[in-house]
């Protein structure tokens, strides 16, 4: 049926529709983020969902800053939002807003609520408002300040707002009921006094609103009529309905009522995604910044050379849920490789080289400067990318672990006396094994058999392998990243011990690798196929054209524990 392949929030919002009570056009979604840190992938899906919900309505969406908490809050953290959701594809055009913009708004509503005797100024300090809170199983205890009158309410929220008490002195407090099974509704907290400077509204406030008291608030202005969130926030409907309900009472909300529906948060394997633990990792230096390519930022999976594409389409298979669960980290990648295998060009790199002298049947070096110039497709699938022109000189390198002394027999890679072809170029075949003193190899000396039908019977030679003329070769550091942590749920720390602990030790590893010449000049952010290797992109921050500094993105294959 169509249902069965809609998710739970299409559903509803199929139905709100199918009642009349919108039109697919009124559809109006948000995201909210705080600027407290940078975006990660658990945001991502946020995006995708609340941007998809609004494009795939006709309807609108608009990014919204939850910036109540001016002590955490900075312009770096806004202006880095904004450009990842914009990559991201969640487009607000004109609908930028700031819950900052209804300060006055919430100010006033706050003053209507104390005036209809549904919120008080309280004395209680944070650990005595925690002691009056009460326990899932226990009611709360009434603050002695719950009846003060009207008029007191008015003069010492109008006091707080001038500055006249110090931090945590006062709060407002919705009059709610201390009884109440939801611990949320137990007279929560409306506005706090800090007196710290707002990176919008400069020092014009030194009271800011709770997260409970402006969400809802700001859905409404902003005419929001689906305000999705993650399950945390489910015991906080409640309250989030009890505002707005109060407030339409008084005749104060624009027309519209938004509803909130939470939807489970993304969890994936070997990261971490909480904004703490992300901070710390960077503070501590565990990574090299919050887009360093192993963290799960938006900037750092940029860095690493995810696309945009790639991230929607892992958000869209992962689906919406309303249990929480853990996804494989195999389904992000998957998706990339998916992207990349269709976008890519197709490079020849050599990570671990082995030096190869191609010589005459004579053992003499080929004397040819360039023995041969190759013609490579530039996308197996794709003839409109072209080709390329690679020298092939009379030394070259191959991977190390393309060559074995002692093959098993189903190694069809090069050993002793053995042929391999060379990806695009001919055919090559062992005839020497150079050793240093210590029995390493160090150079292999090989025929080599431009016209594959001469001398060779081209079919039996099953094994290909990838190679970089050495003479035009490109110098360059490639790193080779693996897991940030080592087990699958970092979260939960070892006996005694942080999720620092978790940390895998062995995340990065630099190569210097041969580069054919082509990859020379990438550009910042390009990202290849070294063949037969997987997909690398050059580093955003330290790659320089003729300088290239490459990141590994992904494997060709799941090879994780292999
Ligand atoms: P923190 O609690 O660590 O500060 P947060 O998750 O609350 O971070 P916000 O900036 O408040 O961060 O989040 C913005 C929006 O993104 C919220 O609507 C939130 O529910 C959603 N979101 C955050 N993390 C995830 C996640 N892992 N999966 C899906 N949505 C998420
Ligand atoms: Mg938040
Ligand atoms: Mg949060």
């Amino acid at each position: 049926s169509k249902a069965a392949s809609r998710n739970f929030i299409q559903q509803i919002i199929d139905a709100d529709i199918a009642a009349g009570k919108y039109k697919p056009a009124e559809i109006h979604t948000r995201f909210p983020p705080e600027p407290n840190g940078y975006l990660h992938i658990g945001h991502a899906k946020s995006i995708c969902l609340n941007a998809g919900l609004a494009r795939e309505f006709g309807g609108r969406f608009n990014l919204r800053f939850d910036d109540t908490n001016p002590v955490k809050e900075e312009q770096e953290y806004v202006d880095a939002i904004m450009d990842d959701v914009r990559w991201l594809g969640g487009e607000w055009e004109d609908r930028l807003f700031h819950a900052s913009d209804y300060f006055d708004t919430l100010y006033d509503w706050a003053v209507a609520l104390i005036k209809a005797g549904k919120a008080f100024v309280c004395d209680l300090d944070a650990d005595q408002m925690r002691e009056h809170r009460g326990t899932l199983t226990e009611p709360g205890k009434e603050s002695p300040f719950r009846d003060r009158t009207v008029d007191e309410n008015l003069e010492l929220f109008a006091a707080m707002k001038a500055g006249k008490f110090k931090d945590g002195e006062r709060t407002l407090r919705a009059k709610i009921d201390m009884a109440s099974s939801n611990i949320n509704l137990r007279d929560p907290v409306m506005y706090r006094i800090k007196h710290a400077h707002h990176q919008r509204t400069g020092d014009k406030w030194c009271i800011y609103p709770s997260y409970d008291y402006t969400h809802g608030q700001s859905d409404a202005l902003e005419g929001i009529t689906h305000s999705i969130c993650t399950l945390e926030f489910e015991n906080h409907r409640p309250l989030y309905d009890w505002c707005l309900d109060q407030l339409n009472e008084l005749g104060l909300l624009p027309a519209g009522r938004p509803r909130q529906i939470e939807f489970a948060r993304l969890n994936l394997t070997y990261t971490v995604m909480s904004k703490r633990k992300l901070l710390q990792l960077v503070q501590e230096k565990h990574v090299s910044g919050w887009d360093d390519p192993r963290m799960p930022t938006i900037r750092g999976l940029r860095r690493r050379g995810y696309t945009s594409e790639s991230i929607r389409a892992f958000c869209e298979r992962i689906g919406v849920a309303k249990f929480n669960s853990t996804i494989d980290m195999l389904w992000l990648e998957d998706a990339l490789r998916e992207h990349l295998n269709e976008v890519a060009l197709r490079r020849m790199a050599v990570l671990e080289p082995l030096k190869v002298t191609l010589v005459d049947d004579a053992g003499q070096p080929l004397a040819d400067e360039v023995v041969k110039t190759c013609s490579l497709a530039n996308h197996p699938q794709d003839p409109y990318q072209g080709e390329r022109e690679i020298p092939l000189g009379p030394m070259i390198y191959i991977e190390q672990g393309d060559f074995m002394e002692e093959a098993p027999k189903k190694f069809f890679r090069l050993k002793p006396g053995g042929p391999v072809r060379l990806r695009g170029a001919g055919i090559i075949v062992c005839q020497e094994v150079v050793k240093d003193s210590a029995g390493k190899v160090t150079e292999l000396r090989c025929t080599f058999n431009p016209d594959t039908s001469a001398k060779i019977d081209d079919k039996k030679v099953k094994g290909t392998v990838h190679w970089v003329d050495a003479a035009t070769a490109v110098d360059a550091p490639v790193r080779m990243y693996d897991h940030l942590f080592g087990v699958e749920n970092p979260d939960k720390a070892p006996e005694g011990g942080t999720f620092l602990d978790n940390l895998n030790p062995n995340s990065l590893a630099t190569l210097t690798a041969k580069l054919e010449p082509a990859l020379a000049e990438a550009a910042a952010g390009d990202t290849f196929q070294f063949e037969r290797l997987g997909y690398f992109t050059a580093d955003t921050v330290e790659s320089k054209p003729g300088k290239p500094v490459f990141n590994r993105t992904v494997t060709l294959r799941d090879t994780w524990g292999k």
